[in-house]
């Protein structure tokens, strides 16, 4: 969410000129807390690596696909398929073709971590068949945040360079695009931990891990709800700023 954007945004913000202190002005506030982010974000990224790369080393009777069918299975869901995709950590839940897609590597292996996965994706499946009311408000959202990705960054910076009424007014549109981007980015807080939460809870009933594996699988797939956390408070502190900006050149 640290974007070109912003870099941008700081430089161009407009600097108070009278004789207040540093911290009294709030770009440099929103500096320091886009740092804390940025740094958040990478040790949320590092611990994520580590654990799962551990927990890949712990092994498990199945392999992700052998987890998620018997999960989809003992669910009552027999109309989603699993199948395997290419790339690391590219493992998703698609409502529209009905299919849980796994990485080569949580398909094929039976460790831990792969079973985690499989097992999140297809709490995924489990909540759209439970028509699960904050999977239908992000599903419904999809639309309207792909379209607003694709040019608020443009609004924005055409906002920033345009000193005039036109500009305070893109600016205007631009946070509103903002805004839907950060209001989706907290509707997948609870549908990510959600799935996790449905993952480790069946996990451990089906007898897929025993109490020992099932706390490994809860700390992987709690390193991975963080930075969800993360993208979540990154966008709010971006949509603040914009704010911030909009405000200042009303005054
Ligand atoms: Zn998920």
């Amino acid at each position: 969410m640290i974007n070109l954007a912003n870099i941008l945004l700081y430089a161009s913000a407009e600097q108070p000129v009278e004789t207040r202190s540093w911290w009294d002005d709030p770009t440099v506030i929103y500096f320091a807390i886009f740092i804390g982010i940025a740094i958040a974000s990478w040790a949320v990224s590092y611990s994520l690596k580590r654990k799962f790369a551990k927990y890949s080393e712990e092994p498990i009777r199945y392999t992700g696909k052998e987890v998620a069918e018997k999960m989809l299975h003992e669910h009552g869901i027999d109309d989603v398929k699993v199948t395997c995709i290419a790339g690391q950590l590219t493992d998703h839940y698609n409502p529209l073709t009905k299919t849980v897609n796994l990485s080569e590597d949580v398909y094929n292996k039976a460790t831990v971590a792969a079973a985690a996965v499989a097992a999140h994706e297809c709490g995924h499946a489990v909540q759209h068949q439970q028509a699960y009311a904050p999977l239908k408000m992000r599903s419904a959202l999809v639309p309207v945040v792909s379209f607003s990705s694709s040019i608020v960054t443009w609004v924005i910076l055409a906002g920033l360079l345009m000193v005039n009424q036109l500009g305070t007014t893109l600016l205007l549109v631009g946070i509103c695009l903002y805004g839907a981007i950060t209001l989706f980015t907290f509707i997948t807080l609870p549908v990510e931990i959600n799935a996790s939460q449905r993952a480790v809870n069946w996990l451990e009933e089906s007898g897929v891990v025993d109490r020992e594996k099932k706390e490994m699988a809860v700390s992987a797939l709690r390193s991975a709800a963080y930075t969800y956390v993360i993208a979540a408070l990154s966008a709010l502190a971006t949509l603040l700023y914009y704010i911030m900006i909009f405000m200042r050149r009303r005054e």
